[in-house]
């Protein structure tokens, strides 16, 4: 997987001091320093002040590369603040297409040698069909979930937190899970440290986990209930991996901005 940021607002503290001072001034204050800008913008992410607004005039543009079909299809159930151009399966032949194998059936005798012959078998059917000329939209029937696709991603910053709300969950989908901290890596390498540290799983927000899932139950990052990860939290499971790191970066986040609870 490869995330790239192609484009994001420039000079966001003066949008969202603009924005916080016009909203609450009689008049249109668009005087504002950096660190006045950065107190705002402080005190709209620990919730102390209204500002949703104005965190939606931060805009982001990413491209995503080498991800599986079963990854977007989640992704794009985000519907606000959120829009999306993937790469087209009805307008082009993707025979040479890529795939992906998720960790826990890598090295799984038999298993990951079944599952690369059966995504070879549906290039196959794929190729057959389009040199028969099946038009593309209708070969791609062929094509399983777990084939590699590209895709651009604009998202506002509101949005973007409510979808690492959702998706920085342990318990997730370890390849959106995945995503969602390589966009979090990103703009924390080339925007802002700070918006990046607040990109966080629901969880971390509020203190205690919500997931009532039986098949992939609490991490137990918050020991709110018994684990049991017969199921969910064998080594097999890529998310796992996050886990102690998880609980670490739980702690510190809290300290630096909350002060200790
Ligand atoms: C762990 C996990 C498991 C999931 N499993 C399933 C599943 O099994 N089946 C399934 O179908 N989906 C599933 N989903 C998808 C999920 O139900 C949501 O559709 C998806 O995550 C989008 O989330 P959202 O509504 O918060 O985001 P958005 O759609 O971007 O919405 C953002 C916010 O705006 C609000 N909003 C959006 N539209 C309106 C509107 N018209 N009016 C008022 N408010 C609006 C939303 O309520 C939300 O608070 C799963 C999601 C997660 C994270």
């Amino acid at each position: 997987m490869k995330v790239t940021m192609i484009n994001a607002t420039k000079d966001f503290l003066k949008s969202i001091s603009a924005i916080q001072k016009s909203s609450w001034g009689q008049e249109l204050d668009l005087d504002t320093t950096e660190e006045e800008g950065k107190v705002i913008l402080m005190q709209i992410l620990k919730g102390e002040m209204f500002g949703g607004t104005a965190l939606e005039s931060i805009k982001f543009t990413f491209a995503v590369e080498g991800v599986s079909l079963t990854c977007t299809h989640q992704l794009v159930r985000a519907r606000i603040g959120v829009g999306f151009g993937q790469c087209s399966f009805r307008d082009n032949d993707v025979t040479n297409f890529h795939y992906i194998i998720p960790e826990s059936i890598k090295g799984v005798p038999d298993l990951e040698k079944r599952y690369c012959a059966l995504i070879e078998q549906s290039r196959v059917v794929y190729y057959k069909m389009i040199k028969e000329c099946i038009p593309y939209q209708d070969a791609r029937f062929a094509c399983l979930c777990g084939i590699g696709t590209n895709i651009i991603v604009t998202i506002n910053y509101q949005a973007l937190l409510n979808l690492c709300q959702n998706r920085l969950c342990n318990s997730c989908q370890w390849e959106i899970n995945e995503l969602c901290r390589n966009i979090r890596e990103k703009i924390r390498q080339d925007y802002d440290e700070i918006l990046a540290d607040f990109l966080r799983p629901r969880c971390d927000y509020i203190g205690r986990c919500i997931n009532k899932s039986t098949v992939f139950p609490c991490c137990g990052k918050f020991n709110c209930k018994e684990v049991e990860r017969t199921t969910f939290g064998t080594e097999q499971n890529a998310n796992m991996k996050w886990l102690e790191q998880d609980k670490k970066s739980y702690e510190e986040w809290r300290q630096k901005y909350y002060g200790k609870q």
